[in-house]
């Protein structure tokens, strides 16, 4: 018997092959969750976030994996209470991106508003409005009165940049959000996002994940062009890898037409018991899929994707960014953003 491959590497790739990386420049990860791990840590969902057994060593593992691929800074979405030790121990490799969350449906606004302040006490740089519609149960929309004080409070201390994940894939719409009722369609999670950047134009907005719809560059090309605020981050890699890669030229086009509003990202999440070669794979494929022209199977198992031909998971297929954009996407937008003074 052998045993399945790991998810990190199902074709069998040699990460150590990177050859056809030809950036050379700094690169900064604008979207990941870097945290102490404990053993008792569910192995997916949310960290414990206290208890006995707080590690660094994932953290530790995780940015020696970044830093192979010139990845000099990243910004993280970590519990308050991480970002004391994590700031000991990493110093500005790291900077912090603040959640405006509810753990529970019965969260008071008070309660969400007293953990966003701890936040702002340790002088984070950003603010995630998490609003997929997986959340709506929570109350988390985008537009809660409770966030757009939230929201006032960070203007106020500083803070000038709001990332957004506004949306999930077109293929959840068919699955798991099938019934409308209770999540809403695609088209109404943008309606909040709008309504919120109109009610802030002056902050920095950021969609992570290709803004949720790397489906339909044409949409993203609509809400670059309406909202000069606006920006894009490129994390979760294997949806990106998915639907990026049939519409590459599409997608090259359009940050070759707005080059200072993409930022590069991960969504790397910090897990006790991950190893080294699976924030590889995250680093290696992002990489890949937007300054190469590589083309093959997605070494990454992708349980969104309907293996078709006898292909298990989706054809990677390099964009091929210029360099100089390359070096906007990866660094010079996220520096810009990074220093923008506090008004
Ligand atoms: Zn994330």
């Amino acid at each position: 018997m052998t045993s399945p491959p790991p998810e990190y590497n199902v074709t069998g790739i040699d990460y150590a092959d990177r050859r056809h990386l030809g950036y050379m420049g700094p690169i900064v990860d604008f979207h990941s969750h870097v945290m102490l791990t404990r053993p008792g840590d569910p192995p997916t969902g949310p960290p414990l976030g206290k208890g006995p057994g707080a590690s660094l060593q994932q953290a530790e593992i995780m940015l020696a994996a970044a830093a192979e691929f010139g990845i000099t800074q990243t910004v993280t979405m970590c519990p308050p209470d991480d970002i004391v030790p994590l700031r000991k121990r990493f110093g500005d490799q790291l900077q912090f991106n603040a959640m405006v969350n509810k753990r529970t449906a019965d969260e008071s606004d008070e309660q969400a508003l007293h953990t966003f302040e701890q936040f702002l006490e340790l002088g984070v740089k950003i603010v995630k409005l998490w609003s997929a519609p997986r959340g709506r149960e929570r109350g988390l929309f985008i537009d809660a009165p409770w966030r757009i004080e939230a929201l006032k409070r960070a203007r106020s201390a500083g803070v000038r940049i709001v990332m957004v994940h506004v949306a999930d894939p077109d293929v959840w719409f068919r699955t798991v959000y099938a019934d409308i009722a209770k999540f809403g369609t695609k088209a109404d999670a943008y309606v909040g996002l709008e309504r919120m950047m109109t009610l802030f134009p002056d902050m920095i907005w950021i969609g992570a994940h290709m803004a949720g719809d790397s489906e339909h560059p044409d949409h993203l090309e609509t809400l670059l062009e309406k909202y000069p605020c606006f920006h894009i981050d490129t994390s979760a890699t294997k949806w990106q890898v998915r639907e990026v890669s049939p519409r590459a030229k599409a997608h090259r086009d359009l940050i070759l037409r707005y080059p200072d509003r993409f930022l590069f990202g991960t969504d790397l999440v910090t897990r006790h018991h991950l190893t080294r070669a699976h924030y590889v794979s995250r680093y290696w494929c992002q990489r890949t899929l937007w300054e190469s022209a590589w083309v093959g199977p997605s070494p990454i198992a992708d349980s969104d994707f309907t293996p078709t031909d006898g292909a298990s998971t989706p054809t990677l297929r390099g964009v091929g960014l210029p360099y100089d954009v390359l070096g906007m996407v990866y660094h010079a937008n996220a520096k810009r953003l990074l220093d923008l003074p506090a008004v």
